[in-house]
């Protein structure tokens, strides 16, 4: 301190004003007359170049002249209380340049003081940052944090029309961001969501301004995807829809696993045919369809002769591979739009699309085949009972119509088709 002092006492004054002009930061010097106002009694040439003043244009005049609408005026009081008291500042707020462009300012301000350590005036040194570009770099950031975020995130506007799509969303859906941005969201629509569920999401948007739900997208490949999505509305400063903001997680492999435990749910294990839960589905479908449309159809039981035998002679294994072989059988000597169900043991049962007269041609041939073929190195037999709905009849009378006629072809000694008399 003592060496720094005694060396400026030696410094020609032409010597500080060049360190000051070397600086890269921003040098302002003030006087301290608040009485009549303080008034900038230096610039240096770092301060020129950021603000687009010249020495001339500022020189003898008040700093406040840098001041403008987004000025932080508690921030300028706490500097001025500071400074008047002779205190050091340290503070930021926006000023702004010649041209009105508005910057950051960081300053630091120290009070110089006389011998007599009076304050006489105020060296502050400046960091200008150009606004814009701070915003810029701010922007930059938020697209970076959108972007590495594992969340889809996909904008529209009001119409629908895709605005911007992060990094996440571009490669779960297959698509590059060029290829959406620009293009209407329908073209992700799958179409596995009626008109109601648009319409629900709508409504809501509409009058909550956010709607969240399971939405089943169509991925550039074709394949389906399914996301969790919460839209919401992002307003202008006025508060006026402008976009539409979709943030979403991938949910298409738990989506996937629940479909297919679902499907084996309803599937026989052993034959892979639907199993009696299932047919009990179908069944009241079907009959509603009888009763609205009066679309007549039919049931054939299938069961297999002596299976018991069988499994004794030939043991249980052999005994599943005929059951497997059946039901490949069957299921290949029917039309596509008639129905086979496991329904246990080894019966069957098929929902035909035809009257009983029809029904029983097919189980007739059927059985003639059944007994002509031999099923995993073995011929067997099977009896069947076929039984057609009538008006009167729920599904468990049609099921007791056809069982009885099952009973009748056992009866009358197995291997034959019997019909249920309405
Ligand atoms: P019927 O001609 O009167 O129908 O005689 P059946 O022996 O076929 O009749 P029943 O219904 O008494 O016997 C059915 C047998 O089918 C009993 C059981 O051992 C066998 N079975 C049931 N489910 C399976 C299966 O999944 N695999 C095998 N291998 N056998 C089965
Ligand atoms: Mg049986
Ligand atoms: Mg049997």
């Amino acid at each position: 301190m003592e060496q720094l002092t005694s060396l400026l006492n030696v410094v020609d004054e032409k010597s500080l004003y060049e360190v000051f002009e070397a600086s890269f930061d921003s040098v302002v010097v003030t006087d301290a007359n608040w009485d009549k106002g303080i008034q900038i009694l230096y610039v240096n040439k770092t301060f020129c170049e950021a603000t687009g003043y010249t020495k001339e244009e500022v020189l003898g005049k008040n700093p406040k002249m840098f001041q403008g609408p987004e000025s932080n005026y508690e921030v300028l009081q706490e500097l001025k209380e500071k400074l008047k008291k002779g205190e050091k500042f340290v503070g930021q707020t926006v000023n702004y340049k010649k041209n009105r462009a508005p910057y950051y300012v960081k300053w630091s301000i120290t009070p110089l003081k006389n011998k007599e350590q009076v304050v006489v005036g105020y060296v502050s040194f400046q960091r200008i940052t150009d606004k814009k570009g701070l915003e810029l770099k701010h922007e930059k950031l938020l697209s970076s944090i959108v972007d590495i975020s594992n969340n889809l995130i996909l904008v529209t506007d009001l119409e629908g029309f895709i605005v911007y799509i992060n990094n996440s969303f571009s490669e779960k859906l297959g698509y590059k961001k060029e290829e959406l941005i620009g293009r209407h969201s329908r073209v992700l629509k799958s179409h596995e969501q009626d008109k109601d569920f648009y319409a629900k999401m709508w409504h809501s948007i509409l009058t909550k301004g956010r709607f969240s739900d399971v939405f089943v997208s169509r991925k550039k490949d074709g394949s389906l995807f399914y996301d969790k999505k919460d839209i919401s509305t992002i307003v202008d400063d006025m508060g006026n829809p402008i976009y539409y903001v979709s943030i979403s997680q991938d949910i298409t492999e738990q989506m996937e696993k629940e479909k297919q435990l679902q499907t084996q749910a309803f599937k026989d294990t052993l034959t892979k045919l639907y199993n009696r839960r299932k047919y009990n589905d179908v069944i009241e479908e079907k009959l509603s369809a009888y009763h609205h449309n009066g679309d007549i159809f039919s049931l054939i039981l299938i069961d297999i002769d002596h299976f018991k035998k069988i499994n004794d002679t030939h043991g249980h294994d052999v005994g599943d591979a005929i059951l497997k072989d059946l039901a490949k059988f069957l299921k290949s000597n029917i039309r596509s739009d008639d129905l086979i169900f496991r329904w246990g043991g080894e019966e069957f049962v098929m929902i035909v699309n035809k009257p009983s007269g029809s029904a029983f041609l097919l189980a007739e041939k059927l059985r003639a085949a059944i007994s002509e073929t031999p099923l995993a190195y073995m011929k067997i037999t099977a009896s069947f009972g076929v039984a057609e709905i009538t008006h009167d009849m729920d599904a468990q009378t049609l099921f007791n119509s056809a069982d009885k006629a099952l009973y009748l072809a056992k009866e009358s000694g197995r291997n034959q088709v019997k019909v249920h008399k309405k």
